[in-house]
């Protein structure tokens, strides 16, 4: 059997799951698997994906599971997944989940859910000061992690710009959204054995090496 090694970060919108993908990502050589980015990337290429998912994404609801689905299904397969991937926003909910456990069975199935904890108030100011580049998706926060010249993308130099999606009133029903379908994961993974629970409301970087810590421990034992 070829083992590969998949993570899923599990926590409220704003918890800082994307953030500490992306970092993951270059320090486990593993790819992030962000569906949220998915969505995005075929909205500002206005493909038929794109146009499908924006009015759920508008109103904060959840894409269809089915179109979902297929999606993680065939991002999975590229090439730079061959030893797994950081998953990021996926599963949302029990059938994504039943869909994942399925996808990932061959390779020897999910190796741990970080869940990253913050109150819902931290996510609210989190996510109404989340700005994000244009070009390359780098995540900022006006705040808590601003970009070096304001607006402008440190990597990159790209626009920054505010999410649709961000704006408080679609971010209460996300939240909603979070606690009715997604937070039933978290028996989900429990029962298990693969959840673990992160403060996270500490630095960016506080939180990443406690994850690296938990992250390298499983794949030492595999
Ligand atoms: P998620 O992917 O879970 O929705 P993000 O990674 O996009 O969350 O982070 C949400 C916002 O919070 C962003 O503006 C990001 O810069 C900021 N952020 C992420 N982690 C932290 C942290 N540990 N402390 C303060 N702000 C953070
Ligand atoms: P956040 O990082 O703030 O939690 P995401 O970027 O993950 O937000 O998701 C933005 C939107 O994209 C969601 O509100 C939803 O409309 C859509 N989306 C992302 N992932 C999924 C998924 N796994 N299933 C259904 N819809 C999704």
């Amino acid at each position: 059997m070829n083992r590969r090694t998949f993570f899923v970060l599990l926590g409220v919108p704003g918890a800082g799951k994307g953030t500490q993908a992306k970092l993951l990502e270059e320090r486990l050589g593993r790819p992030q698997v962000s569906t949220g980015d998915i969505f995005r990337y075929n909205l500002k290429n206005k493909t038929a994906l794109g146009l499908l998912a924006q009015s759920y994404m508008d109103k904060g609801e959840l894409v269809p599971d089915e179109v979902t689905i297929r999606m993680v299904e065939d991002r999975l397969q590229q090439a730079d997944a061959a030893q797994g991937a950081i998953l990021d926003g996926f599963p949302r909910n029990l059938i994504q989940a039943e869909a994942l456990g399925r996808m990932t069975a061959p390779y020897g199935g999910i190796s741990l859910v970080p869940l990253i904890h913050i109150s819902d108030e931290e996510a609210m100011l989190r996510i109404t000061g989340r700005r994000v580049c244009r070009s390359c998706g780098a995540v900022y926060h006006t705040a808590f992690n601003p970009p070096k010249a304001e607006g402008v993308c440190d990597l990159d130099g790209g626009e920054l710009y505010q999410r649709d999606d961000d704006k408080p009133e679609t971010v209460r029903n996300r939240l909603y959204v979070y606690y009715k379908q997604t937070s039933p994961l978290i028996g989900y993974y429990f029962a298990k054995g693969l959840l673990v629970e992160l403060d996270g409301k500490r630095s960016i970087e506080s939180v990443q090496s406690e994850l690296i810590g938990l992250l390298a421990e499983k794949e030492v034992a595999q």
